[in-house]
């Protein structure tokens, strides 16, 4: 027999039994479908309303028959639960809490109130709230994955603190993959030295919603238990809190006490209480138990007995369900062949098997250019189609972060640019998905659940052939990035903090290109503390000394002074988080919402408060500033447009003066045709990107050089982007200014529209490396360049936004040092297509 007809055989001979029970709901089902959970529902509800009906429960706390019944049943439920984990009451204890959190929370107060505090370790598979007793510990750790678990537990190491807590999940609630159930006893005997030891905690909730959990064996099982009743049963809101009694004591230290649980208080004069202390369950249950929902569970373990058997028979049914599923959703294809769903299933986990994989599908959906169709359009369509299916981030941070590859920094900028568990809003950022898609199976699903939902996705999401995207290119443009070209990308660079260092983006890595930019680019600035100005190099030469870095794995932006300080306390470096809102992270706010002058323009910048921060900045300029942070794009109530000015040059952008011929480099002063004969460019008196040329740069210099000035540096022009030929394979081929003719240019898969030249000011004089002022390069510049009695050099430059909007590379658009250039000149476009593409800037 095969898998297939093995689960299925069991999930028949499961509808069978219920049939020959004469449910007659299943008279003419092949397969439960609703008809089935309404069965359970009915089923339940009844046996509870029966027992309600005709028994009277009493607050347990007393002798009133009433009382004495609740005491009684109670403690049979408490047996019939243990057994049902196979747990022998000699040596476990069940606490009734509210869910398993409320079960994870006794267990934190018993180790928040050791002497010492203790240790935590979690892995980073771990429901949020196993993530949360972190804040409890004095130390903690986090395991990235099994393999740093097994060296922690192959190694003996010991641990800091005299006590230690590890807890783990035994099915991860993102993917449902099980992790293994030997580790509490290897804890247990590895992790043992002398006056340390270490307790574990297992997360059981999402294992037994559709699994059997196995506590026969005291010596080998965790110290502590959680689980949500409710996820197996459906009904009542109860979790459980299960106690190793060999490992009790642990509570001892527990200090809090509620009603229920000591034998007397003495609390006026004297302060002196008695705990209970005949059973751990009497200690831990503070206040009035939930009594009726402890009655109910009965009812809900008898009808889950009746209709499923046991949790076995649930795990193999789900099982072949989840191995449907996962067969069908993995195998869906776009016409162009590309697979539709991107499926985060562990490594180590297979589906079908029950020992490594839970019946549940976690996955995101790709569309046919290979982009990401946002979760929030599926949660809305699988609504209508009256499908329950989770999205977002899963209560899952660890797992979540690493099967979406994302940073805690970028987290951070996520939930500032305002992400929250639950808000699908903004389930892409930075090209990536936030989130999950997550198809959870159990005892009530079905075949014909699963067909629907893989119906459901191969209808609305997979595109066949004859409906593959096409959309009307701006001129010639087929993505394919250039091959021969004579130009490619010299450098990029970026200047963090506005008018100081720039810092040059590493060869081979890809940089985002943004609607207002380069990422990061001129995302701070420093304004002074008496007028809220930004300043400027022109006023503070100085701030060129100012050398910001980032530090994108560490989620920093660096910043150093690299001139001769007044003080001595001035520190060597000062970091600020990348994430864009650290008031959230950090106790109290550090930013503070002030008015900013930036070129007059009166925009929203966040003030950094850190005293620290703003003496840094001050002693190293001398003069009294503070660092501040431009809102992020898109949120909230910064509109873009302001932030687009913030960042703009500093000067309007001039209407490009246009050289004579095209392809005929000026050796000499060219005048510059009709001013504005190129019709007016959209949205743009500001530019987002500068770019210069190498071989303009080189022309300039040898001008300079046969006057007897310096060489420019190419810092000075302060570009985002230089471009330059490639002289090695080509010598004399270089086109200095050709770029006054570009209309666009193409990088790598990207196009950049060029918006017109950039007027210069004396600023181009102030030498990047020592600040200090020159003449040059603005005089020969001034001879040279000087058109309408303006100079220009190098070109305002925006990012066009074409093409197939949702493919990898518009949904990340990125650029890297080396990229070839190509350039559109008038030649390659008419003006029809340089307004279309101006629309997209
Ligand atoms: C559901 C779940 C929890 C939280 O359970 P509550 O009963 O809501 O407190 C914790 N861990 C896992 C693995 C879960 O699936």
């Amino acid at each position: 027999m095969n898998m297939e007809e093995q689960a299925d055989g069991t999930y028949n001979a499961f509808i069978e039994a219920m049939r020959q029970r004469e449910y007659p709901m299943l008279k003419d089902t092949t397969y439960l479908d609703h008809a089935g959970t309404t069965l359970y529902a009915k089923s339940l509800i009844e046996r509870f309303s029966a027992d309600m009906i005709s028994n009277l429960y009493g607050n347990p706390h007393s002798g009133s028959a009433s009382s004495q019944l609740s005491t009684r049943r109670i403690e049979d439920i408490r047996l019939r639960l243990l057994s049902f984990f196979k747990a022998d009451p000699a040596e476990f204890d069940v606490v009734f809490v509210a869910n398993a959190t409320a079960g994870i929370k006794l267990v934190l107060e018993a180790f928040r109130d050791q002497e010492h505090g203790f240790w935590y370790g979690c892995h980073r598979d771990s429901h949020t709230s196993l993530v949360g007793l972190r804040e409890a510990a004095n130390q903690h750790r986090c395991f990235a994955s099994d393999i740093e678990v097994e060296q922690w537990l192959s190694n003996e190491t010991t641990i800091s603190q005299d006590i230690g807590l590890f807890a783990y999940p035994a099915q991860s609630n993102m993917n449902g993959r099980r992790l293994p159930l030997n580790w509490s006893h290897r804890v247990r005997t590895n992790i043992k030295q002398d006056n340390h030891r270490v307790y574990t905690l297992l997360d059981a909730a999402a294992l037994v919603s559709t699994s059997p959990l196995d506590l026969s064996d005291g010596n080998t099982a965790p110290d502590f238990t959680v689980l949500s009743l409710y996820k197996i049963f459906g009904f009542p809101d109860l979790g459980a809190l299960i106690v190793r009694k060999a490992s009790e004591h642990v509570f001892n230290k527990r200090r809090y006490f509620g009603g229920g649980t000591v034998d007397m208080v003495v609390s006026m004069k004297e302060q002196w209480h008695a705990k209970k202390s005949e059973t751990l369950h009497d200690r831990l249950e503070d206040g009035t138990l939930p009594i009726h929902s402890i009655m109910a569970l009965d009812s809900a373990l008898s009808v889950h007995h009746e209709l499923f058997g046991s949790l076995e028979q649930t795990s193999r049914h789900t099982a072949f369900l989840a191995k449907r599923l996962y067969d069908g959703l993995a195998k869906l294809r776009h016409g162009n062949g590309l697979t539709v769903c991107e499926i985060y299933k562990d490594p180590s986990a297979t589906y079908g098997d029950v020992k490594t994989q839970g019946p549940t599908v976690a996955f995101n959906i790709r569309n046919s250019s290979g982009g990401w169709v946002s979760n929030g359009e599926v949660e809305k369509l699988s609504t209508v189609k009256n499908l329950q299916i989770r999205t977002g981030g899963l209560c899952n941070p660890g797992g979540i972060a690493s099967s979406l590859g994302l940073a805690p920094w970028e987290m951070k900028e996520n939930f500032s640019a305002g992400q929250r568990c639950g808000n699908d809003d903004n389930d892409i950022m930075r090209s990536k998905p936030t989130g999950m898609i997550r198809v959870s199976l159990g005892a009530m699903s079905t075949v014909g659940d699963v067909n629907a939902f893989v119906d459901f996705v191969r209808e609305f999401f997979v595109q066949p052939e004859s409906q593959l995207p096409s959309y009307s290119p701006v001129m010639s443009l087929d993505g394919k990035p250039p091959t021969s070209s004579p130009f490619h990308v010299e450098s990029l660079t970026i200047y963090p903090v506005k008018s100081c260092a720039g810092w040059r983006v590493p060869a081979g890595k890809a940089w985002e290109v943004r609607r207002e930019g380069l990422a990061w680019d001129r995302e701070w600035c420093l304004v002074h503390q008496g007028t809220s100005v930004a300043l400027s190099q022109k006023r503070y030469p100085k701030m060129a000394l100012i050398r910001p870095s980032l530090d994108l794995d560490e989620g920093l932006l660096r910043i150093r002074f690299a001139g001769a300080s007044q003080s001595p306390t001035l520190p060597s470096e000062v970091t600020v988080p990348l994430s864009g809102n650290p008031a959230f992270f950090s106790n109290g706010s550090l930013f503070e919402q002030k008015p900013t002058r930036v070129c007059g323009d009166s925009i929203s910048a966040k003030t950094y408060k850190s005293k620290e921060l703003s003496s840094f900045f001050s002693q190293a300029l001398g003069v009294a500033c503070h660092l501040a942070r431009f809102p992020a794009a898109g949120s909230g109530m910064d509109s873009t447009s302001s932030l687009r000015h913030a960042k703009a040059h500093l000067q309007r952008h001039h209407v490009p003066p246009r050289m004579q011929v095209p392809g005929a480099f000026p050796d000499e002063v060219p005048a510059p045709d009709a001013v504005g004969a190129r019709k007016p460019i959209l949205l743009s008196n500001e530019s987002p990107i500068l770019t210069i040329s190498r071989s303009s740069l080189n022309r300039l210099n040898e001008l300079i050089k046969a006057e007897g000035g310096k060489a420019a540096q190419v810092e000075v022009f302060r570009a985002n982007i230089v471009v330059a030929e490639d002289l090695a394979s080509a010598p004399g081929s270089e086109q200095p200014y050709a770029e006054d003719h570009w209309r666009c240019m193409q990088i790598g898969r990207q196009y950049f529209q060029m918006l017109g030249s950039c007027r210069r000011c004396q600023m181009v004089c102030v030498d990047q490396h020592t600040a200090e002022k020159n003449e040059e390069p603005f005089v020969t510049l001034s001879k040279t360049r000087r058109f309408d009695g303006k100079v220009f050099f190098g070109q305002h430059t925006c990012h066009l936004a074409l093409g197939d909007a949702s493919s990898p590379a518009a949904q990340n658009p990125t650029i890297s040092v080396g990229d070839a250039v190509r350039p559109y000149g008038d030649e390659d476009m008419n003006e029809d297509e340089v307004l279309r593409a101006a629309v997209n800037c």
